[in-house]
């Protein structure tokens, strides 16, 4: 699967910040984590911390899936919307899967602080807000709910959202948001990891797997083996590929611009990032060295010679929206870049063994929360390896 045009704007940002050799032998470990992109380097620096027997391999260079395309912004806020989540999954779900997601966020902070990581990470506000008068009641609807179970938001009406620059009607604004460079931070762990003695292979593609009771063979393009106890696919939106059931998630095509830098940040993006409650939704964040990143205008496809060959078409229709909704800040792209997408019926991840009885365990981080559903993951992993019980393995279970 082509997962991303070729530009995203932390690659550019970045460059290729370090390889990992090809694996050149047969070798064994108690886990093999497959996948080298944000999830398998948090869960693989959990295990570490955890003194594990840790292999990790990627087929590509690692961090060059998704990872380097996601824009980082990180919400405890789900692709679906608190009131509506109570109604598809019940009040603890819904409330534990906001709640813990805005707890991962200050996890983030923490893991990039203790592994003495440089990776850009800044607080922001957050302000979820609409665009229309017809949308005001489902923003109340929202606020109401997040207020009923004990999140912190304000109400911001037309004039406030006015002084921040932004033309709408009505909007939320949390305090726990965050951005954070997700390649750089994805990259930073995975050296962590490498340095303290986990072994890491890029361009090493798992072609097979075999299991003889719970003693897996995984088998590479190059015909080498990997012996293990357990295996983790952190494999993202590729996951359909080796998953028997390939409805899990949807798959489509999505789109982000960087600005130029501004030489000071405009009013409103000083201290918030928006996103707001269309379908699909548009969002704005900036980054450290002083742009504006814009998401959104997602296509139901995952072609990716038709999704880029929109890319120019795109640019012009993220900037006209973001014009729409700032009109007075000048927004010229510097970058533009697509990227295949994951989106689930209830906008909540998957963690567990789909086959309850095989040690093969998925840490997909479907949806606009990716990498805070990541973090949330490092947990349940261990009971999963333990087959013990966790609230997450049961709300994000594959037979939901
Ligand atoms: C444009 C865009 C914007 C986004 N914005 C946000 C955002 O603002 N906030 C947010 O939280 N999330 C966002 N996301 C989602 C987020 O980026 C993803 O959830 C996250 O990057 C997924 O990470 P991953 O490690 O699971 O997948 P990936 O980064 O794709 O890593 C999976 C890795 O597995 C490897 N692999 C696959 N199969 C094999 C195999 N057989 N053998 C060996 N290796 C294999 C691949 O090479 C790949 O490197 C966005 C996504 C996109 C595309």
């Amino acid at each position: 699967m082509d997962l991303r045009s070729n530009e995203p704007y932390w690659l550019i940002k970045n460059a290729f910040l370090k390889s990992y050799p090809s694996l050149d032998k047969s070798i064994s470990t108690d886990i093999l984590v497959i996948g080298g992109g944000i999830t398998g380097a948090l869960i693989a620096h959990k295990l570490l911390q955890e003194g594990k027997d840790v292999v990790l391999v990627d087929k590509r260079v690692v961090c060059n899936g998704s990872s380097t395309a996601s824009t980082g912004m990180l919400q405890y806020e789900i692709d679906v919307p608190l009131y509506n989540l109570i109604e598809q999954r019940g009040i603890n779900c819904a409330v534990s899967s906001y709640r813990n997601c805005e707890k991962a966020i200050f996890e983030i902070k923490k893991i990039i602080d203790d592994i003495k990581s440089n990776c850009p990470f800044e607080f922001k506000k957050s302000i979820y807000f609409t665009p229309t008068r017809k949308g005001i009641k489902d923003i109340k609807e929202e606020f109401n709910a997040r207020k009923k179970y004990g999140f912190k938001v304000s109400w911001l009406d037309k004039e406030a959202l006015k002084k921040l620059g932004l033309d709408a009607y009505a909007g939320i604004e949390s305090t726990s948001g965050a951005i954070v460079d997700p390649y750089k931070f994805a990259y930073d762990l995975l050296e962590y990891c490498s340095e303290n003695g986990m072994q890491i292979y890029d361009r090493t593609e798992i072609q097979e797997i075999k299991n003889e009771g719970n003693q897996f063979t995984a088998k590479t393009q190059d015909e080498f083996s990997i012996q293990a106890n357990h295996i983790i696919h952190c494999t993202g939106y590729e996951s359909v590929n080796t998953l028997k059931d390939k409805n899990i998630v949807n798959l489509l095509s999505t789109y982000a611009l960087a600005s130029e830098v501004y030489t000071e940040l405009p009013k409103g993006f000083k201290n918030h990032i928006y996103w707001d409650n269309s379908a699909p939704y548009y969002y704005f964040r900036t980054t450290s060295e002083g742009r504006i990143i814009i998401g959104g205008c997602d296509e139901k496809f995952k072609n990716a010679i038709k999704r880029d060959s929109l890319l120019s078409k795109k640019q012009n229709k993220l900037t006209k929206q973001f014009q729409k909704y700032f009109p007075d800040i000048h927004f010229k792209a510097d970058y533009i870049w697509a990227g295949t997408f994951g989106e689930t019926d209830d906008g909540l991840p998957y963690f567990g063994r789909p086959y309850p009885e095989i040690n093969e365990h998925y840490i997909l981080g479907f949806g606009g929360n990716g990498i805070t559903y990541s973090v949330m993951a490092r947990d349940a992993i261990l009971h999963s390896l333990n087959h013990t019980n966790h609230p997450f393995l049961e709300d994000y279970s594959f037979g939901r």
